[in-house]
């Protein structure tokens, strides 16, 4: 399958424990089960994709960090990995990033000016930004050309994405005008109970943000998944890997033009 151009997507929240790095695997995984040549970034110091892939972050000798300040050509770091996906890993060097970072000029541009070299080799490039809104999380909203919100449906899901938004408003305006926010994932859904809704309606009302069909609904699988080191999506026909690979579809499609599917809350 091709695509007429590179599509970087990001999936950003401040909030640990949403699910970005479960969706940003999952859907590498489902795309690159398509035949889609998929490159995911790694850009959380504590490197739970990199482990989630195969490869742990302890015993790397070179990591997205070195190519962020220019001590490392990108093509020199990236790893195969047994989902088929290409990955940039990260170490617990990358949280030294962000100071080092901090003293140059153009630093919110170092992971784009890196991708740039390597992005004709990929059909789709996913983000999985790390747990704060600070430098790193800058660089991989300037580096994409659209950005996810994952929402975990259970407790207190608005908390931060108002200035979530804020920051991705200030990149729209300062270093990515091209930016374009697609909406929520809804994570950890539960069907059975109005929660779920009630939670979603209440932040995607709030804050006028669409929410992506469909909703990934909670499963055990996944936790077992990232705790062993093995992706969610090999093997196994759970309902989140299926909602996943739906998801990953929808997104798919709209990179070849449709408009991307909505879901609809019923309340
Ligand atoms: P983040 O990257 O936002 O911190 P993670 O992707 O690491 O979030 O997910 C946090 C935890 O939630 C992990 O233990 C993960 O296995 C678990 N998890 C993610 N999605 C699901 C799901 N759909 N069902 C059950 N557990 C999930
Ligand atoms: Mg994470």
């Amino acid at each position: 399958m091709v695509v007429a151009m590179t599509r970087t997507l990001a999936i950003a929240n401040q909030k640990g424990g949403v699910a970005k790095t479960t969706t940003t695997a999952s859907i590498g995984a489902a795309l690159a089960d398509e035949d889609v040549s998929v490159l995911v970034v790694d850009l959380d110091p504590q490197g739970c994709l990199t482990f989630s892939l195969g490869h742990d972050p302890d015993q790397l000798t070179k990591s997205v960090h070195d190519v962020l300040i220019g001590a490392e050509d990108i093509a020199d770091v990236l790893l195969d990995t047994d989902d088929n996906v290409t990955l940039l890993p990260a170490t617990i060097d990358l949280a030294g990033a962000e100071a080092l970072l901090l003293m140059r000029p153009g630093r919110e541009y170092a992971l784009k000016r890196a991708l740039a070299e390597v992005a004709q080799d990929y059909d789709v490039v996913l983000i999985d930004c790390p747990p704060s809104l600070g430098v790193l999380t800058l660089n991989g909203l300037t580096a994409a050309d659209e950005v996810v919100v994952p929402l975990q449906c259970e407790t207190l899901a608005h908390r931060g994405v108002g200035q979530l938004l804020r920051t991705v408003t200030e990149v729209q305006q300062i270093t990515n005008p091209d930016l374009k926010m697609l909406g929520a994932v809804a994570t950890l859904f539960d069907a059975r109970t109005t929660h779920s809704r009630d939670v979603l309606s209440d932040v995607s009302d709030r804050y006028a943000l669409p929410v992506l069909d469909p909703p990934i609904p909670r499963t055990v699988r996944f936790a077992e998944a990232s705790a062993s080191g093995a992706s969610v999506m090999r093997g196994r026909k759970n309902k989140g890997a299926t909602a996943y690979r739906d998801l990953a579809d929808n997104l798919w499609q709209s990179w070849n033009g449709a408009d991307v599917r909505t879901y609809e809350l019923e309340i």
